[in-house]
């Protein structure tokens, strides 16, 4: 579990400019796909040695009535499902009413909070930062998100009361003789377990149908579990002899005795459920096509590397005419997730269900399949005879050997001079030369690049 940061704050604030800074990916290759990247609300954070789940609130203006309910629905729940708010304020332009609203809005959550002075770049002394204590919510961190300025102070106060819970979020620099080691373990482990499979979407798309369906098949064990409003419930099942555990994301087996809340959609709960899988299965509404929450839950699984199969349900009862329309309209949005199987299924009577359970395993098989550095070494060496590495600084970029530095997603490691510096487009290449020779179904893949042999 990683835990869940939420950046709270009026607009202007600079609370998207610093979600970029957080979530901008150390793996550029696996983040940058085009459509996914503008308003996105949440994403993984992966910097300074820390991970987490990172919330961008948006909506919250301080005064609820004015946004739009649903928006501020999730803002609110957001907050509370949060283990910790970063409050931002704009320095530039002081104390604000809106802010104060915002503050008591937080006191009464009981949650932690960081005060967060943003554009401190733009001010002369401290007497704007000073005002911001009048909210007696303790220290006020000063940054300027535009620069970075700040930046890893901040995060750095976030460990103590965090890492102790979540000791998934502190990230360490791997060593290639331990890392090769703990790549088999993790084979080991991921080979012997049952698939964790999380059904996932925006609300209405069928996710209740569709696990229902799955499970009226199956013989269920559906057993009590403790948790709060953002927890999934885990439901074991057996399907052609292999185990599995489902995340249910849609609180189908949820005992009756939570409150409401816990009925409905909940972000947080999906991002966790999505770091806990091993395969995701995204379902989309084949009548509404593809909206920007799906494209953001979608740019969410691919930064998180889990394996992915596409569900677009609801296809019972349409046009051949307005079937065509909509595969046309998603071969389009979709070509850059080539490696997805993509499954058009009726939940509600059930076909296609059957299939999706075929590029599941087959997600997942790839996603755990043993690759060995003599072949990653033999694919690297081929993929540089067949397009040599450019000259950087005027030296010839060397990449000298390749072994895997884990599993689920696989990644591969090369090792050699300047390979760090390797432009975008040669990464991209690599990229594709290994999917190619790997032949891997269902699950991206992550290279790293490191210095020296
Ligand atoms: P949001 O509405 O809270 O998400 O705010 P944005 O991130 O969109 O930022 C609002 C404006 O403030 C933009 O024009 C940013 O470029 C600017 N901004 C953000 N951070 C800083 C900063 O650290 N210093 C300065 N001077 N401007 C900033
Ligand atoms: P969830 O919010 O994602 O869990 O969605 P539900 O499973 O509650 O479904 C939302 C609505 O879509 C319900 O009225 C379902 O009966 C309907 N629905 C779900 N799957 C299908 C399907 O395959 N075809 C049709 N026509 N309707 C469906």
């Amino acid at each position: 579990m990683l835990p869940v940061v939420a950046l709270v704050g009026r607009p202007n604030v600079g609370k998207s400019t610093l979600f970029n800074r957080l979530t901008r990916s150390r793996d550029a290759l696996v983040a940058d796909f085009p459509g996914l990247t503008r308003d996105r609300k949440y994403g993984q954070a992966n910097c300074e040695g820390l991970q987490f789940i990172v919330v961008d609130t948006g909506g919250i203006s301080g005064d609820e009535q004015g946004i739009d309910a649903e928006m501020a629905q999730q803002s609110l729940l957001a907050i509370e499902e949060a283990d910790v708010v970063l409050f931002m304020l704009d320095a530039r332009a002081g104390l604000t009413v809106a802010d104060e609203a915002i503050a008591r809005h937080l006191r009464i959550q009981n949650k932690p909070v960081h005060l967060v002075a943003n554009k401190v770049d733009g001010i002369h002394g401290d007497s704007e930062v000073a005002e911001f204590y009048r909210l007696a919510l303790g220290d006020v961190h000063q940054i300027a998100a535009a620069h970075g300025r700040g930046v890893s102070q901040l995060l750095e106060s976030l460990v103590k009361p965090l890492a102790e819970r979540f000791p998934d979020m502190l990230t360490t620099e791997a060593d290639p003789a331990a890392e090769e080691l703990d790549a088999e373990a993790q084979l080991e482990r991921l080979q012997n377990q049952p698939i964790k499979l999380a059904i996932v979407g925006k609300p209405n798309v069928g996710k209740s149908t569709l696990t229902n369906r799955i499970l009226g098949e199956e013989r269920v064990v559906v057993f009590d579990q403790p948790g709060t409003t953002r927890d999934s419930i885990f439901i074991p099942m057996e399907r052609d002899g292999r185990e599995y555990v489902l995340i249910d994301t849609a609180g189908v087996r949820k005992r009756r005795k939570v409150s409401d809340m816990v009925e409905k959609f909940s972000i947080v709960k999906t991002l966790q459920a999505i770091e806990e899988a091993n395969v995701v299965l995204l379902v989309v509404d084949a009548r509404e096509g593809l909206s920007d929450q799906d494209l953001s839950l979608l740019g969410f699984v691919l930064n998180s590397g889990r394996s992915l199969v596409l569900a677009v349900n609801k296809w019972d009862g349409l046009d051949t005419d307005v079937k065509n329309d909509i595969k046309r309209e998603l071969d389009r949005r979709l070509g850059f997730i080539d490696f997805a199987r993509l499954h058009f299924i009726s939940a509600l009577h059930g076909t296609g269900v059957g299939n999706l359970f075929e590029s599941v395993q087959e997600a997942y098989a790839s996603a755990t399949h043993r690759i060995n550095t003599a072949m990653l070494t033999r694919i690297m060496e081929m993929a540089q005879a067949d397009h040599q590495p450019p000259l950087i600084r005027g030296r010839r970029v060397k990449m000298k050997y390749a072994h895997a530095g884990g599993y689920n997603p696989p990644v591969i490691v090369i090792h050699g001079n300047q390979v760090q510096d390797l432009p975008d487009s040669y990464k991209r290449f690599l990229m594709n030369y290994f999917r190619k020779s790997l032949k891997v179904m269902g699950t991206p893949i992550r290279i790293e690049f490191r210095e020296g042999a």
